[in-house]
């Protein structure tokens, strides 16, 4: 009965699937490994006293604004926030797009650019990365001179590969492209890579960042844009009024204020990626693509074996059924020991077979 009831375009999808595990090592998702920093909760806990949790939040986020514009450079009028990016990926496409509209992505990338423009109606355009997953800059633009897409979406660094596009190939892209151009910069923080400084110089630039990955918020759902304020009305006309609740705005506000602590636990990530990408490079059958990010994608024809072994270690990592990344598997930087767990049954899955 209600097979019959439901839009056509929900039909079509399948929900992401995200399971939650409550034991083991959990190196799926891309979240950094380390809850709130003491000092960050406590300063949170001083603030929940003096919290109205029987009134709505700040439906214009206004503290968590400022604080931002302080951590970006950017002013307040530029800024929009949403309950994650997922939230400002749905909102935007809703504001832009009719049904008809083409919607420009690359393949591999985030699934949810896909599954919101499908229910948009937008007609998905994928261009196809080869198999080293690298952009062929001059040959994406002729074809989005060709399919001039309505909006184009740009992982930097991209999900799942952890490559990441330099700032003038966006810039490059911008100049030849009369569609809105979303750049997603969800791990910013691991690849130092921005084009939020062009924010002034396009209209049609929109820079999504998360406090999800670096700042170590995931649980709390708390994302943000950089546009110019023109887009960032048209957004607040679209989102939910009160779509960030009280406890995200002021838990984000607090992590920014203590970016420090931020800034050391990102060293220690990147040093953590450096080193494992050695290890695991220097496993017989076992390629990793280099990353950007706060995960490393690797191909093996191992990799179904590795991912069962790694779950039967209570190891949980991200596989796909994505043709175009056959044999391959993600695996989130966990703290120095979860990455020594890893790499042993790794090792051992692969040594065991040869
Ligand atoms: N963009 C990218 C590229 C992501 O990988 C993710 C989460 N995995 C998101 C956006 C969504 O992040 P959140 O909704 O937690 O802010």
């Amino acid at each position: 009965m209600i097979d019959k009831l439901v839009s056509r375009k929900a039909l079509e999808l399948e929900s992401y699937k995200a399971e939650l595990k409550t034991q083991g090592i959990a190196l799926d998702k891309n979240e950094i490994p380390w809850n709130l920093n003491e000092k960050v909760e406590e300063a949170l806990i001083k603030k929940i006293w003096s919290m109205e949790f029987n009134r709505y939040p700040d439906s214009n986020c206004t503290d968590l604004k400022k604080a931002i514009s302080r951590y970006t450079g950017i002013d307040t009028e530029s800024i929009g926030i949403g309950n994650g990016s997922d939230e400002l990926i749905n909102v935007l496409l809703q504001t832009f797009i009719n049904p008809g509209d083409t919607l420009a992505i690359h393949n591999p990338t985030f699934s949810m650019y896909k599954i919101y423009g499908t229910i948009c109606g937008a007609r998905i355009w994928e261009y196809n990365l080869d198999s080293s997953f690298e952009f062929k800059i001059d040959e994406f633009i002729s074809c989005l001179q060709k399919e001039k897409p309505k909006l184009v979406f740009l992982c930097n660094p991209n999900n799942p590969t952890g490559s990441s596009l330099a700032l003038s190939e966006i810039e490059e892209i911008l100049k030849k492209t009369d569609g809105i151009v979303i750049v997603d910069e969800a791990y910013f923080e691991f690849s130092g890579v921005t084009a939020a400084g062009l924010i002034a110089s396009y209209d049609n630039l929109i820079v999504l960042r998360t406090f999800s990955k670096a700042f170590g918020l995931a649980g709390l759902r708390v994302g943000y844009m950089l546009a110019c304020p023109s887009v960032i009305s048209y957004f607040d006309r679209v989102r939910s009024p009160f779509n960030v609740n009280t406890f995200a705005q002021a838990a984000a506000a607090a992590v920014l204020e203590n970016i420090d602590i931020v800034t050391e636990r990102i060293k220690i990530i990147k040093g953590e990626r450096s080193r494992l990408t050695a290890l695991l490079s220097e496993i017989e059958s076992i390629q990793c693509f280099e990353s950007r990010s706060n995960f490393i994608l690797l191909r093996s024809s191992y990799a179904r074996k590795i991912y069962k072994r790694l779950q039967e270690a209570g190891i949980y990592i991200r596989s796909f059924s994505n043709p175009i990344l056959k044999d391959c598997i993600r695996i989130s930087i966990g703290s120095p020991e979860e990455n020594d767990s890893l790499y042993k049954v790794v090792k051992e899955a692969v040594y065991e077979g040869i």
